[in-house]
């Protein structure tokens, strides 16, 4: 039920009286003045009887940041929504939602602290009936990293529309099969061969046409199907590394994990059954994770890392320098590897900070006894940079592009020929 200063009812709002209460809003709103949708969700879902524990607690502490004339509503399970009116402008709606994050986020203990996803939405601005605008604060809410309170820009809109154009397909494709995967070599500089792989997942779908695995993955996390798109993934790719090793290649496979993979408590598991089904050797494989995939839930992260290691798997941190306290995380991952962004490959000729950058980036990581991977290597140049720099291994179009199962069986041998 919508309150006034009155105490939370922990019922979901139904959503035509929200409606109504923000048509009335707009219709008693001074045309120099705006209307303000606060969407507040809950981050952290924890099962049954704890969330709407949970929930009570935001609705109640919410309250006091509801004046005269606004309205507190609860949305669904977890989320709750802030109706303000008569506001001068963004300005004042951005004042609220960060009131309503600090009473949230000020407790006594650690268990008592939420953190709320926020994201605003104004009227006449962001649309004129309430279903516009909850969803368009929804959006803003999820746009963002957390902490951050979100404003609605349609410019940004870009999982909407991904949402919108890739659900339907994406559920078909994982039910029939229609990914497939691709290889990239790396190579290891002292001795010229490939001593790896990275396996990389395609899509093409007949209309769509090929759709890139950021754009899969973003619309499979927030559809909840990133963990059985994961389990696929390694799957397929444990299946092709034993064709592989069948056909003489002794290196090592690369893959990827999204960082909703290590909130899987099955994942582990899955690893371990995986590899005896395919009988390849865990020392093999290499799993890829990016720090933004720890940062969020350190601990359990970290668990999750250590049963894979324990397995006897290899880990290897991507996207390096990309993320925020790099340091700080290199020492206390269990790591073995550690592969530097593209975006810091790329300038490298030409920006003498990327050089003073990458050169210390290997350094810090041989001191630390990490393996390093230089990615997106596209010229010799660079190729002959990293060298100097003592990387030990090249990942990049320089030497190939990511490849289909059997060209890569051809392009391995071809490689052993020319030895
Ligand atoms: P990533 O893990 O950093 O993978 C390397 C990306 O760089 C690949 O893009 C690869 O094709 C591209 N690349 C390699 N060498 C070069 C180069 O010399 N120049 C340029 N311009 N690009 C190069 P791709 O295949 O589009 O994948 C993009 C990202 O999607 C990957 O970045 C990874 O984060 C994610 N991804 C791909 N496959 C999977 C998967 O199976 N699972 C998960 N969780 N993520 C995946
Ligand atoms: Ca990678
Ligand atoms: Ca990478």
């Amino acid at each position: 039920m919508p309150t006034r200063p009155a105490p939370a009812a922990l019922m979901t709002t139904p959503r035509h009286l929200l409606d109504e209460l923000i048509a009335e809003g707009l219709s008693q709103t001074d045309q120099d003045k705006k209307t303000a949708v606060i969407y507040l969700e809950l981050r952290h879902l924890h099962p049954g009887h704890y969330r709407e524990r949970l929930l009570e607690l935001m609705l109640t502490r919410l309250h006091s940041v509801v004046r005269t004339g606004d309205y507190l509503f609860q949305l669904d399970s977890h989320s709750a929504l802030l109706l303000l009116n008569q506001l001068s402008g963004v300005s004042h709606a951005m004042l609220a939602a960060h009131r309503a994050q600090q009473v949230l986020m000020d407790a006594p203990t650690d268990e008592q602290r939420l953190y709320p996803q926020i994201g605003i939405a104004l009227a006449p601005d962001h649309g004129s009936d309430g279903e516009t605008l909850i969803d368009a604060a929804k959006i803003a809410a999820h746009q963002f990293a957390h902490e951050h309170i979100g404003i609605y820009d349609p410019d940004r809109d870009w999982l909407g529309q991904q949402l919108a154009r890739l659900e339907a397909p994406l559920r078909e494709a994982l039910q029939q099969n229609k990914f497939h995967l691709a290889f990239q070599p790396k190579i290891e500089l002292a001795s010229q061969q490939v001593t790896g792989l990275e396996v990389l997942l395609r899509w093409e779908n007949e209309l769509l046409g090929s759709i890139s695995p950021y754009e899969i993955i973003s619309v499979a996390e927030h559809l909840g199907l990133m963990d059985r798109l994961s389990q696929w993934v390694i799957q397929t790719a444990l299946r092709n590394f034993a064709q592989l090793r069948q056909h003489g290649y002794t290196g090592s496979l690369g893959i990827n994990l999204a960082p909703n993979n290590l909130r899987d408590p099955h994942l582990a598991g899955f690893i371990s059954n995986a590899l005896a089904v395919w009988g390849v050797p865990a020392e093999k494989v290499i799993f890829e994770i990016t720090e933004s995939a720890v940062i969020e839930e350190f601990d359990m992260a970290l668990r999750q890392l250590e049963h894979i290691k324990d397995m006897g798997c290899q880990l290897a941190l991507d996207d390096f320098g990309t993320g925020y306290s790099s340091l700080s995380y290199l020492k206390r991952l269990p790591i073995d590897e550690l592969k530097i962004d593209r975006s810091f490959i790329m300038h490298l000729t030409e920006q003498e900070d990327d050089r003073a950058i990458v050169e210390s980036i290997i350094e810090l990581a041989h001191r630390l006894r990490l393996q390093v991977t230089a990615e997106g290597v596209e010229q010799a140049a660079e190729k002959a940079l990293l060298e100097q720099y003592h990387c030990d291994v090249i990942q990049g179009f320089f030497y190939s592009k990511p490849l289909i199962l059997s060209d890569m069986i051809t392009y391995l041998q071809q490689q052993r020929a020319a030895r």
